[in-house]
């Protein structure tokens, strides 16, 4: 079932990407498995899936620990730097890096575990007071200012779409977003590699990719809804 779920996925992703002249290796999905229990994420390992994405440090964790097979684990969550100890050697990207002062905390954090950790910047692109982020106009300047930094390596940018009922609202975020990617990339700021562009959820990713993402991620259309009160 989740197999087949995930097929799915993957099969829209493809078509997405024919109807706008890409090729399909250019879009990595990530299955988001927060909340989902082990043999959720073993089950869709089946398939050839190796990139997972969790929003919180302590499940993270416990199921990089757990999980015996290679796993590139996706921090997607807000980070903040009392728990950042505990995953710059555990974690494939940290998509949300959203101000210098955590960027330092990873970058110290990384250089005393002695290894080099690649995040995105997020950015709130929709301008909403309910979503972590960095505006647009601020962006270049904490790029520059991280991209400094030892240990950390910036990869790209990340950003959360408002929750909609029709994915073509978020269009105009997407473009945005791409257009600030392009932006960024055109800059040739060293010591930072503009190639991830990590955006679209279940609801909106056909779009995402459409417009550009280089990663998408996708829980609840492969793992079914999330129960919060379990
Ligand atoms: C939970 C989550 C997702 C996946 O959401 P779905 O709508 O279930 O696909 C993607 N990105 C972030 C940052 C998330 O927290």
């Amino acid at each position: 079932m989740l197999q087949e779920n995930y097929e799915v996925v993957k099969e829209n992703i493809k078509k997405a990407c024919q109807r706008v002249g890409r090729r399909e290796d250019e879009v990595t999905l990530i299955a988001v498995s927060k909340t989902k229990p082990l043999s959720d994420i073993e089950e869709v390992m089946e398939t050839g899936c190796v990139d997972f994405g969790e929003n919180k440090v302590q499940e993270l964790c416990d199921k990089e620990e757990k999980i015996k097979r290679p796993v590139k684990w996706h921090l997607i969550g807000h980070l903040q730097t009392n728990k950042v100890k505990y995953i710059v050697d555990k974690v494939a990207l940290i998509h949300s890096v959203d101000s210098v002062k955590l960027a330092e905390c990873i970058s110290k954090e990384a250089v005393k575990k002695q290894v080099s950790v690649p995040v995105l910047v997020q950015v709130n692109i929709a301008d909403e007071d309910t979503k972590f982020g960095l505006s647009k106009a601020e962006t270049e300047e904490v790029l520059r200012k991280i991209a400094s930094l030892p240990g950390i390596k910036v990869k790209g940018l990340m950003t959360i779409a408002p929750f909609v009922d029709d994915p073509e609202e978020n269009r105009i975020h997407f473009k945005n977003m791409y257009q600030l990617f392009v932006d960024m990339k055109e800059k040739r700021i060293d010591n930072v590699d503009m190639e991830t562009l990590s955006m679209g959820m279940t609801g909106d990713y056909q779009v995402a990719v459409e417009e550009g993402a280089t990663m998408v991620r996708v829980g609840t259309g492969i793992f079914g809804a999330r129960n919060y009160n379990k």
